[in-house]
C-alpha cells in the first residue's frame, strides 16, 4: 500500500510503499476513505510528542471500510464504513467497564502508538469496542473529523464542562477543534464567542455562527470576553495547547465558571505559568480532556442529525497524500481557517 513514512523529525514525509497490514486479533483492517491533518500530527512531526518512534506513519483522524477482519472481531465484516475514534481503548479493563474508554492503559493509537492513518490502510485493533458506523448521509471527509477534533470538543463541553444552554462559551483558538466546540456550543444554546490573532480566522468563524469574535492581537482578549459576556464565560475551551491562551481561558472566566484545557500542552509549552489566584478567588473548575468514548457517540450523532448541524463548512481543503506534509508546516504558523483532509492517498 501508498503510505508517507515520517522519517526524520520535521523531514518531508516520504511517499513509500509498505507492507498492506494484516488484521490483529480483534481488530479490522480499513481500506482509508478520509484522514484530516490535526495539530497532533504537527506535534508528533515535530518530535514534540514522546509516543512517537521513528519511523514512523501519522494519521489519527480517519475513517474507512473494512477490508479485513481479525479473529473475534463479531461487530463488523468487510464492506462496512466506519468511524474510529483516535483513542482505541481495550474494551474490557475497570476503566472501560466504567466507561472511561479515554484513560484505558492499555489504548492503542494509531498514529501515535501504531501506524497511522497517512496510509491507503490502516490495522485498528479492539475493533468491537471502538468503531461506529459512517452515517450514509456523511460524506467521508466530514466524517473523518468524527475520529478526534468534533469528538474531542464535544466530550469537552459535554461530557467535562457541562455547557447548557444560554451559557456563554469562550473559544480559545479559531482552528478545527476551535470550529468545532463553536458549532457543538451553538447547536446545544449557548452563546460563543471565539478569540484568534488570524482575522481570517475570526473572518471564518463569525461567517460560521460565531456571536463574537475577539483579535487577541489588539489588546487583552480576556478582557474584551468579559466585557462583552457581562462579567465573563461561563465555560471556555483552550483548543491551542499554548501558555498565553491558557491564561486567557482561565482569566476570561465569570466566577464558578469551567475552563477545559483542550490543546495539548507539549514542548516549551508543557509547563505553565497560571494564574492560580483566579482559580482560587473565582472558585473555578479546571478540567484536562482527551478524546471522547467511543459510547458516546450516538449522542453525537444525534444532536448533529435533530439540529441540522453541517460540518462540511469545515473540510477548506481536501488534498492528496502528497500535500501532507505542507499542512503539517503551516501549524508553525497561524494555520488557514477550516482543516485539511487527505482523500487521494495515491497522489
Ligand atoms: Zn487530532
Ligand atoms: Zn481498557
Amino acid at each position: 500500500m501508498r503510505a508517507a513514512v515520517l522519517r526524520d523529525w520535521r523531514a518531508p514525509l516520504d511517499l513509500t510503499t509498505l507492507a498492506d497490514p494484516e488484521p490483529p486479533a480483534g481488530g479490522v483492517v480499513l481500506r482509508v476513505l478520509a484522514c484530516g491533518v490535526c495539530r497532533s500530527d504537527w506535534h508528533a512531526w515535530t518530535g514534540a510528542d514522546s509516543d512517537v518512534a521513528l519511523p514512523h506513519v501519522p494519521g489519527h483522524e480517519y475513517c474507512g471500510e473494512v477490508v479485513a477482519v481479525g479473529a473475534g472481531v463479531t461487530r463488523w465484516r468487510v464492506g462496512d464504513r466506519v468511524i474510529a475514534p483516535f483513542i482505541l481503548a481495550c474494551g474490557s479493563c475497570p476503566d472501560c467497564a466504567a466507561g472511561n474508554q479515554t484513560i484505558c492503559a492499555d489504548q492503542v493509537v494509531p498514529g501515535f502508538t501504531t501506524p497511522g492513518a497517512f496510509a491507503e490502510m490502516i490495522a485498528v485493533h479492539h475493533a468491537d469496542s471502538n468503531l461506529t458506523a459512517l452515517p450514509e448521509e456523511m460524506a467521508p471527509e466530514v466524517a473523518a473529523a468524527l475520529g478526534c477534533r468534533v469528538t474531542t470538543a464535544w466530550h469537552a463541553l459535554t461530557g467535562r464542562a457541562q455547557l447548557r444552554g444560554g451559557e456563554w462559551l469562550a473559544v480559545i483558538g479559531g482552528g478545527g477543534i476551535g470550529v468545532s466546540a463553536m458549532l457543538l456550543g451553538k447547536a446545544l444554546g449557548a452563546r460563543v464567542v471565539v478569540v484568534d490573532v488570524a482575522p481570517d480566522k475570526l473572518e471564518f468563524a463569525r461567517g460560521l455562527g460565531a456571536d463574537a469574535v475577539v483579535d487577541a492581537s489588539q489588546g487583552d482578549a480576556a478582557e474584551a470576553i468579559r466585557d462583552l459576556t457581562g462579567g465573563g464565560a461561563d465555560v471556555a475551551v483552550e483548543a491551542l495547547g499554548i501558555e498565553a491562551t491558557t491564561v486567557t481561558a482561565l482569566s476570561c472566566l465569570r466566577k464558578l465558571g469551567r475552563m477545559v484545557q483542550v490543546g495539548m500542552p507539549a514542548g516549551d509549552h508543557a509547563t505553565m505559568a497560571i494564574p492560580m489566584d483566579r482559580v482560587y478567588s473565582g472558585q473555578l473548575a479546571v478540567f484536562g480532556t482527551r478524546g471522547m468514548p467511543s459510547w458516546r457517540y450516538p449522542s453525537l450523532l444525534s444532536l448533529l442529525s435533530a439540529a441540522n448541524l453541517d460540518l462540511s463548512p469545515l473540510v477548506t481543503r481536501t488534498i492528496g497524500l502528497s500535500q501532507a506534509t505542507e499542512e503539517l508546516a503551516a501549524f508553525d504558523r497561524p494555520a488557514p481557517p477550516g482543516v485539511a483532509v487527505i482523500t487521494d492517498f495515491l497522489n
